[in-house]
C-alpha cells in the first residue's frame, strides 16, 4: 500500500480517493473535508462539507446560510469513515476551529495539518500531536531565519509605546480571523484592561469569538467614536486598513502589524508600519521542524510556503519528502501571498 493509492495530490488540493473527498479544495467540489476557515482553505460552493463546528460557523458568517449543499459538524477525536476511509479531526493551534485532519484506510494514517502553530493561543485548542506514516505539512515560515520568539514580549512593546505616545491611537493591522482576536488576548493576559476598539471588518468573527466563550474584555466599534475618545487608545484593523483614509479618524496614529513577517525589516517598511510585532499563527522553523520529527511519519508532503527548504531538510534526516504544487493557498492570513492586506470582507 502506497500513501498515493490513499491521498492524490492534485491542483485544487489533495483528494482521497477511498473516502471520496478533497481537503481544503481550492476549486468547487463534491465532498470536501474542511481544515480552517481562512478563506484560501475553506471556500464556499461545495456539494456537502465534513468541519468543526466552529469552521462551519465561521464560514456561514462569511459567505452566508448556504454556502454548501449540505454541512456535518465533527468534534475533535471523532471517528466519521467514509467509503473506503475514517477520518478523525484533531486541533491544529492555528485559530478557533482549526484541525488537522487525520486518514485512515489499510492500516496506513496519513495527517494533513492544515496551517498550524505548536505554541500556546489562549483563543483556540492546543496543537495536537497526531503520530502518523506521512505528515503533510505547511510551509509558510520554513526558512531557518524565522523564529517567532515570544509574543509576550512584541505585546510587551505595544504597551510600552502607549505609554510613551498617550495621546497617540495605536493601531494594530491584524487578519481579521485568528490574529486579531489573539493580539486582543494576548493584551488581556498582559494586564491591558481597557476597551479595545475594532475596525467594522473586525466585528462579527470577534464577537462570535466571545459567544463561545473566549474571554476578550471590553470592546468597542470604532465607527461613532470621537477623535478625543481614541487618543491613547488601541485598534485592531485589517492590515490593508492602514493605508487607508480611515486612519485619519484617529489623533496622530501610530501603525503596528502583527504577523510573522514583521520579522522581515523590508516587509515592515513596505506596509509604513512604525511598529512591527512578531506574531505569528504559523509554526516557526523550530517548530516545523520538531513537530515533523515527533509524529514520527517516515514521508512528509511539502505545502504551502517555502517547499524547498523544507524537503532539503527532510531529506537530511533521511526522510522521503516531496512538494505538493497545489496553487491558491496563503490567500489569506500570513501566505506567502498575503502580505499586501490580507483583506477581507
Ligand atoms: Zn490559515
Ligand atoms: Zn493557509
Amino acid at each position: 500500500m502506497r500513501p498515493e493509492d490513499i491521498l492524490v495530490p492534485t491542483p485544487a488540493g489533495v483528494r482521497c480517493k477511498r473516502g471520496g473527498f478533497h481537503i481544503d479544495p481550492t476549486r468547487p467540489v463534491e465532498r470536501a473535508l474542511i481544515t480552517h476557515a481562512h478563506s484560501d482553505h475553506a471556500r464556499a460552493g461545495h456539494g456537502a462539507v465534513l468541519a468543526t463546528q466552529e469552521t462551519l460557523d465561521l464560514m456561514r458568517l462569511r459567505y452566508g446560510a448556504d454556502f454548501a449543499g449540505s454541512t456535518q459538524a465533527i468534534a475533535y477525536g471523532e471517528r466519521v469513515t467514509l467509503d473506503g476511509a475514517t477520518v478523525t479531526f484533531h486541533p491544529a493551534g492555528h485559530v478557533l476551529g482549526s484541525a488537522q485532519i487525520a486518514i485512515e484506510a489499510e492500516g496506513l494514517r496519513i495527517v494533513a495539518s492544515g496551517d498550524y502553530k505548536d505554541v500556546a493561543d489562549p483563543t483556540c485548542a492546543p496543537f495536537e500531536l497526531v503520530r502518523c506514516d506521512v505528515f503533510i505539512t505547511e510551509a509558510t515560515f520554513a526558512l531557518p531565519v524565522f523564529r517567532h520568539g515570544d509574543p509576550g514580549g512584541e505585546i510587551a512593546k505595544l504597551l510600552h509605546s502607549l505609554a510613551l505616545f498617550p495621546e497617540r491611537a495605536h493601531l494594530v493591522g491584524a487578519y481579521s480571523l485568528g490574529k486579531a482576536q489573539r493580539t486582543i488576548a494576548l493584551l488581556r493576559q498582559a494586564g491591558y484592561g481597557a476597551p479595545i476598539y475594532l475596525h467594522g471588518a473586525m466585528e462579527s468573527i470577534t464577537r462570535y469569538y466571545q459567544s463561545r466563550g473566549i474571554e476578550l474584555g471590553e470592546l468597542r466599534p470604532v465607527r461613532g467614536a470621537s477623535k478625543i475618545e481614541l487618543a491613547g487608545t488601541i485598534t485592531l484593523c485589517p492590515p490593508s486598513a492602514l493605508k487607508d483614509i480611515w486612519t485619519r479618524r484617529f489623533p496622530e496614529p501610530l501603525t503596528a502589524f502583527a504577523s510573522g513577517w514583521m520579522r522581515v525589516r523590508a516587509r515592515a517598511r513596505q506596509h509604513g508600519v512604525e511598529l512591527p510585532l512578531v506574531i505569528s499563527d504559523h509554526a516557526d522553523w523550530n517548530g516545523l521542524t520538531a513537530t515533523i520529527a515527533a509524529t514520527g511519519a517516515e514521508e512528509i508532503w511539502v505545502t504551502h510556503g517555502q517547499e524547498d527548504a523544507l524537503v532539503h531538510w527532510c531529506g537530511t534526516r533521511g526522510l522521503k519528502a516531496r512538494p505538493l504544487d497545489i496553487v491558491g493557498y496563503g490567500d489569506e492570513d500570513e501566505g506567502a501571498n498575503a502580505g499586501d492586506d490580507g483583506a477581507d470582507p
